[in-house]
């Protein structure tokens, strides 16, 4: 890069340090590659000259709240301004019309109150300080004046902020297009009561987050011709079904078990609840309340926000009674029986299994038989076949799963049913509360899914940033045509090409009876030997890398055939779509007989493939806005801005990306105004005399030498390295 030519001794730098990442220093000499430094802490380093950014001396002192304003749009720069805008609890930046949001961890109530969405309503995008209300506005107003459909892209590590984000947009349009009078239950209510009922059933406690979101959302927010919310509509996406049954310490299981057994005493007697210390569901591990958070209140509002939304009580009494029941049954267990079969184990599991079967209005034997028993069909005969113990423990917890997974698809159906699509709306608003990016020490089918939806929002993202790049570079009416970049269309067709692609492999592992994970990861071996974004990893048979955008994962492919099969154990169907109760036998629809001979399997990848297209293609056809939250650090508290983690989320969060297409153009834009302002020194002429300010700056680019540039109708912009350039020039004046 040229950038490094124009350090010289005094310039202010920034250069690579362990722990802060970057460190601010002054070079002191240059001797060939190396720079010897001091550095702000006073310590003596010498660093090769590519490990060394400039640093802009004449930043604002508050930061700036736009990181296309920087003077420097490298790494560090962007780092010390987040920081620095942190400091002062400024946790929103833009980077153009990306606006990223830095987590506070304390509550900044004076952000969000009505105060606010009064002063940020209709007012032009920039003019105020970023905040997640312009985006709203901008949104709001570029729906109603342009007759398109928008949508808001948040996204962000667990903990990051992105559900409560959300919540402030959907809060925030919700003041926009309100229905003022007070109509009972209006639209827009509904739409925002909708929140706590999906959070009590879909969020729980993870290390990484108090209520963290364990499915992704999409809600499509209708308006109506005069703009105001006339509909609306929620997707859901992957609910993490594993949870129901296993937890490790210190995480909960969803809130809603918690919330039931803190209700009123009638209803603990009536579904024989009591501590939750007593549920094998929950007392796997220690942890079962939340500080600051009171159960008993959280159940009762819970109730409340299903009223609001048209949930009856009746229809209440019987999701609170599949709750429990799934709590009962997680207690049952059994032991071995005559040669290998399983018995339920004492009279305490035959209690549960009792309260199970009364609860879900079905036979307590058939239940019991559903649970220990499959049914074999041979071409001689049909043949009962008892399970041991083991395998009834797992048939247990797969049922358990099954019904927490159909419930949560009914409230999410309810949910759309009671609100209300409007048919006759053109315009709507999407909001996205996606997980972000994972990459654990041990990464499974999960993780994929996860990443994969990842790599498409991001090439979407890409190709959005391109376009607005692009629109400033035409307003602008300067020459783009050369600025390329590459995007990471080549990760997308290793994992969902058809047919060839990691998932259709998978598909295909399925659908033989006799595939191993073994054989799978064989075959992945083989099919992406020379794909540059396929590694096999050394030492492994199973194990396999994908190079992402955000850096490498490892997945481990054990549980990948397992988990990529979704089907209902018949003995299970049978069992609750006979159950007297309408409520859950509507959980379980009848099966045609076609659908179970047609396909032999159905592929969750496969399916999610198809969801994520669908979101794509309506993305595709909004006007896009992107919010980035960022976890400051890892242990949830304010003020704390743990450099190694942010430089990593702003990576895998692409920001870093989009600065890489904006750098892969001109990096550098500045009005001729605050051009001549720094540089005007350069050519001390000029100042004597009122020239025409572009003019000035043309002549003062042509005298410094500098190729590639562009003057644009209001702005200079410059290639990356020749601010520093300038810069060094001046310094030496
Ligand atoms: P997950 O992916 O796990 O669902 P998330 O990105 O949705 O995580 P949130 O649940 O929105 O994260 O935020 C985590 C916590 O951070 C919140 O419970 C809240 O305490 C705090 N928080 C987030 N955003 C704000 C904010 N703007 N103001 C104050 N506190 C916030
Ligand atoms: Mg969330």
């Amino acid at each position: 890069m040229e950038i490094q030519e124009n350090i010289v001794a005094g310039t202010h730098v920034w250069i690579e340090d362990p722990e802060l990442v970057f460190i601010h220093g002054i070079v002191l000499n240059i001797r060939g590659q190396e720079a010897e430094i001091q550095t702000s802490d006073g310590n003596m380093v010498v660093a090769n000259l590519s490990k060394i950014y400039p640093k802009d001396v004449e930043a604002p002192a508050g930061g700036a709240d736009d990181m296309t304003k920087l003077s420097y749009l490298h790494e560090p720069g962007v780092l010390h301004n987040l920081a620095t805008r942190y400091e002062i609890n400024e946790i929103y930046t833009y980077t153009g019309n990306i606006l990223i949001a830095l987590n506070p961890f304390q509550p900044l109530s004076h952000l969000y109150d009505a105060y606010m969405m009064e002063r940020y309503k209709g007012v032009p995008f920039g003019k105020l300080s970023p905040h997640v209300f312009a985006i709203a506005d901008a949104a709001y107003r570029e729906m109603i004046n342009e007759g398109k459909s928008n949508s808001i892209l948040v996204s962000g590590e667990s903990g990051a902020g992105k559900t409560e984000t959300t919540k402030m947009i959907m809060r925030y349009l919700a003041y926009l297009g309100g229905h003022t009078a007070a109509e009972g239950r209006s639209v827009e209510q509904q739409v925002l009561e909708s929140n706590p009922v999906l959070e009590a059933f879909g969020n729980a406690k993870t290390v990484k987050n108090n209520n963290s979101s364990r499915f992704g959302k999409f809600v499509e927010i209708q308006f109506d011709k005069r703009g105001r919310i006339s509909g609306a509509a929620i997707r859901t996406y992957l609910l993490e079904r594993s949870r129901v049954c296993k937890i490790s310490d210190p995480e909960r299981n969803y809130h809603c078990f918690y919330l039931l057994c803190a209700a009123p005493p009638d209803e603990i007697e009536r579904y024989k609840l009591g501590n939750p210390t007593s549920f094998y569901y929950l007392n796997q591990s220690n942890c079962y309340e939340l500080v600051g958070v009171n159960d008993a209140n959280e159940y009762l509002a819970t109730r409340r926000a299903m009223d609001v939304i048209g949930i009856s009580r009746k229809e209440q009494d019987a999701i609170f009674g599949v709750v429990a029941a799934i709590l009962h049954l997680g207690n049952i267990e059994f032991e071995k029986g005559e040669e290998d079969s399983s018995v339920v184990k004492d009279d305490e599991s035959k209690f549960h299994l009792q309260m199970t079967a009364k609860l879900l209005m079905c036979d307590p034997g058939e239940l019991e038989d559903a649970l220990c028993k499959r049914v074999m069909i041979t071409p001689e005969e049909i043949i009962k076949k008892s399970l041991d113990p083991v395998a009834a423990t797992v048939s247990r917890d797969g049922l358990a799963k099954t019904i927490y997974s159909r419930l949560f698809d009914w409230l999410v159906d309810k949910i759309n049913v009671s609100i209300g699509q409007d048919p006759h709306s053109k315009c709507l608003i999407g909001v996205l509360d996606i997980y972000g990016f994972e990459s654990f020490e041990s990464n499974s089918f999960e993780q994929f899914c996860i990443n994969f939806t990842n790599e498409k929002l991001q090439q979407h993202f890409n190709q959005n940033v391109f376009k607005m790049e692009q629109n400033d570079y035409r307003n602008e009416e300067i020459d783009w045509s050369y600025v390329h970049f590459v995007d990471n269309q080549d990760v997308l067709d290793l994992i969902e090409k058809k047919p060839g692609g990691i998932i259709a492999l998978l598909d295909e592992a399925c659908m033989f009876p006799k595939s191993t994970h073994e054989n799978f990861s064989q075959k992945l071996y083989q099919t992406f030997k020379d794909h540059k974004r396929f590694i096999k990893p050394k030492l492994t048979r199973s194990d396999f890398t994908i190079v992402h955008y955000a850096g490498e994962v490892r997945y481990q492919s054990d549980l990948f055939l397992d988990k990529n099969k979704d089907y209902v154990v018949a003995e299970h169907q049978d069992l609750l779509s006979a159950s007297e109760c309408s409520f859950v036998s509507g959980l379980f629809p009848p099966i045609s007989e076609e659908t179970t001979k047609s396909s032999k399997f159905s592929s969750i990848g496969s399916r999610f493939k198809l969801q994520l297209q669908q979101l794509m293609d309506t993305l595709n056809s909004t006007e896009p806005h992107y919010i980035r939250c960022v976890k400051p650090n890892n242990e949830l508290k304010p003020v704390i801005l743990d450099s190694n983690n942010v430089m990593q989320q702003l990576r895998s969060g692409g920001v870093l990306e989009a600065i890489r297409v904006k750098c892969a153009g001109y990096p550098t834009r500045k009005t001729f105004s605050e051009f001549l302002d720094r540089f005007g020194i350069l050519l001390p002429e000029i100042r004597k005399q009122n020239y025409d300010e572009k003019i000035a700056c043309k002549w003062i680019l042509e005298k410094m030498d500098l190729k590639g540039y562009q003057i644009g109708k209001t702005k200079v912009f410059l290639k990356a390295g020749q601010m520093a350039e300038l810069d060094a020039k001046r310094a030496k004046l």
